[in-house]
């Protein structure tokens, strides 16, 4: 049940990993019931900076989803405080499904850790599918001093008033990974937020920051040219298209495993059909072979067919909601 017509109210540390219906339909919205969609562009608003990996994935997805669908896409970066600016614009757009929202884990960590974030992911949004899930990898500016990822360790314990760690805002998965990082390391460094990690990544690259978390599909190719230092993949196995670069296991420190789901939203009383029809595509342009290889050579790959659909989407949120709840409050960390 939406709360839309009432006022907007407002992975694990241990182991972290659209549509109204008219009159007619029953479907209780105000967007039609979707047989002409879409007849006029649809926006996918990104809650992060343009370049980043969210936009990475956007734009991968953008044309296919757009083909399948006949109509055009529209990639809009809609940036600020971890994400949570972009997303509250969706969560109160017109359910017409012209807007939609491609957001990331941050979509569950971000009610425990804002305390007037003005809209409840499982309320205010209908999911309409999972996308991919990518891992993230622990990335320096090339001349930093640690030359592996246990040197960094003991670098940061004995430099920490010195040393800057970048993010994308609170609750966004490079701010999830760097807490989880400091935790285990035992240390509090300065944390520079950035509006998404695109930026944050040209600041690694010109030496402005020391080191920061991200996902594969923002750091491999600056990885490649050997412009950032990988210390260390954050999943269970090492990546393919990164295979030189050991897991955080492997290097010591198995308490530090993310890994950062993608999901596309539209706000909620968005009516079924529409939502199908944008599932639909979205599955579409997963099972693309350039959608498919683009994500391989970025160390990812798109969900299987039955996640990228409304229902498996919203079990994942439930779940990560609640994983990410009890991670927080033990953490004790708050943005606000
Ligand atoms: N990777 C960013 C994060 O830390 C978000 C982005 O810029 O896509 O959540």
């Amino acid at each position: 049940m939406s709360t839309r017509s009432r006022p907007r109210m407002i992975a694990a540390l241990a182991a972290v990993s659209l549509i109204a219906a008219c009159s007619g339909n029953g479907g209780g919205g105000t967007g039609g019931d979707g047989g002409n969609y879409p007849e006029q562009n649809i926006t996918i608003v990104v809650p992060f900076s343009a370049g980043g990996p969210t936009d990475t994935v956007t734009r991968m997805i953008a044309d296919p989803m757009a083909a399948a669908l006949g109509g055009k896409i529209v990639v809009q970066n809609v940036e600020g405080a971890g994400g949570t600016v972009g997303a509250g614009q969706v969560a109160r757009a017109e359910p017409d499904g012209y807007t939609v929202l491609m957001h990331h884990i941050g979509m569950s960590t971000a009610p425990a850790l804002y305390k007037d974030l003005g809209y409840q992911p499982l309320e205010d949004f209908e999911t309409v599918g999972l996308v991919t899930e990518v891992p993230m990898t622990v990335v320096a500016r090339k001349d930093f001093e640690p030359a592996t990822f246990q040197d960094l360790v003991t670098y940061v314990k004995a430099n920490a008033t010195k040393v800057t760690l970048a993010n994308a805002g609170i609750g966004a998965a490079s701010h999830l990974c760097g807490l989880l990082f400091q935790s285990a390391a035992g240390v509090k460094l300065q944390e520079v937020p950035y509006q998404g990690t695109g930026p944050a990544l040209t600041d690694l690259v010109g030496g402005q920051v020391d080191f920061m978390c991200d996902q594969t599909t923002n750091t491999s190719g600056q990885i490649a040219a050997g412009k950032v230092k990988a210390y260390a993949v954050t999943t269970p196995e090492r990546v393919k298209s990164l295979a030189d670069v050991p897991t955080t296991a492997e290097a010591g420190m198995p308490q530090l495993a993310v890994s950062v789901w993608h999901g596309l939203y539209v706000p909620a009383d968005t009516s079924p059909e529409i939502v199908q029809k944008l599932s639909g595509a979205l599955k579409t342009a997963l099972a693309d072979q350039a959608v498919i290889d683009q994500m391989a050579k970025l160390g990812t790959a798109p969900v299987t067919a039955a996640d990228a659909t409304p229902e498996a989407h919203r079990a994942q949120l439930d779940e990560q909601l609640q994983t990410w709840a009890k991670v927080i409050a033990d953490a004790g960390v708050k943005a606000s």
